[in-house]
């Protein structure tokens, strides 16, 4: 199931696409002979990844919840997540799931790391620019200045083209903390990953979809201690996690993951001997 209604909000998977990144750094301290079971790895130990992004219908306003690993990257380092040689525009991925991307009115980022606003922009004849005109685009002010900090642990992950053009014309709305985007559409601050990044939550008539970001990159880690190498705080990622598990558990959330290349909506349940499981709908 790709598409599904929570109270009077329509919510949709976008898969941008499939992409295979290094299994151990998604499961960090797990040792392989626990996730490889679940996600088997390649001969260069690569595991099968999306890019997940969601479409929200609200009835008032189309929001698209990040924008997929963009056009960025290189030639090599596509060819390494076995992605095409080029990169298909996030608006044309959209119309092929069957949504009009010149509906989409605002575009949420969880976080600035390249692989959850690449899409944000396009590069043409060398410069970057909106792919998405129309919308109002909103991310976090700590983030973004994270972002510019450089730091050798993450400076990796950010790539200024997909958000510095739009900071720069006022087209991203940079946000502190907590705050509600539109009726029902929240940004939570959600520590563990890194400092600033948001859970993204879709509340409409007492029912609620969560998009978890990396916080869960894949339903596997629902487990609490299943976090992956490049958590930047990890003890806070577990707590978080817990937090925000239960949560989900407690209120029968539909729950979506940034890099879960298979599920597009689970409900959490407890589970006596793993903490949490993921039930896929
Ligand atoms: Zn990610």
């Amino acid at each position: 199931m790709s598409k599904l209604t929570v109270g009077d909000f329509e919510i949709s998977l976008i898969r941008d696409s499939v992409y295979w990144w290094d299994g151990g750094t998604f499961f960090g301290v797990v040792p392989k002979t626990l996730w490889a079971p679940k996600i088997p790895a390649d001969e260069q130990n690569r595991i099968p990844c999306a890019f997940n992004c969601y479409l929200i219908e609200t009835g008032e306003h189309t929001i698209l919840v990040e924008t997929g690993g963009g056009d960025k990257p290189d030639a090599r380092a596509r060819e390494r997540m076995k992605l095409a040689p080029e990169a298909e525009p996030l608006s044309e991925v959209v119309a092929r799931h069957g949504y009009d991307p010149d509906a989409i009115d605002i575009v949420v980022n969880s976080h600035l790391h390249w692989d959850h606003c690449g899409g944000n922009t396009i590069l043409t004849n060398g410069s970057a620019v909106p792919a998405f005109p129309k919308a109002r685009y909103v991310a976090v002010r700590g983030e973004w200045e994270h972002a510019h900090e450089r730091l050798a642990r993450d400076r990796v992950s950010y790539i200024d083209a997909n958000y510095d053009p739009l900071v720069n014309s006022g087209q991203m709305m940079l946000v502190e903390g907590d705050y509600e985007v539109a009726p029902g559409l929240w940004m939570r601050r959600a520590p563990g990953h890194n400092r600033d990044m948001v859970v993204i939550t879709a509340e409409s008539c007492g029912r609620t979809f969560c998009f978890f970001s990396d916080l869960v990159p894949t339903r596997h880690h629902v487990r609490p201690t299943w976090i992956a190498a490049f958590d930047l705080y990890p003890l806070e990622s577990i707590e978080t996690k817990v937090g925000w598990l239960d949560a989900a558990a407690a209120g029968d959330w539909v729950c979506g993951f940034s890099h879960d290349s298979e599920v597009a909506f689970a409900r959490i349940t407890a589970d006596a001997k793993t903490g949490f499981a993921a039930v896929p709908l």
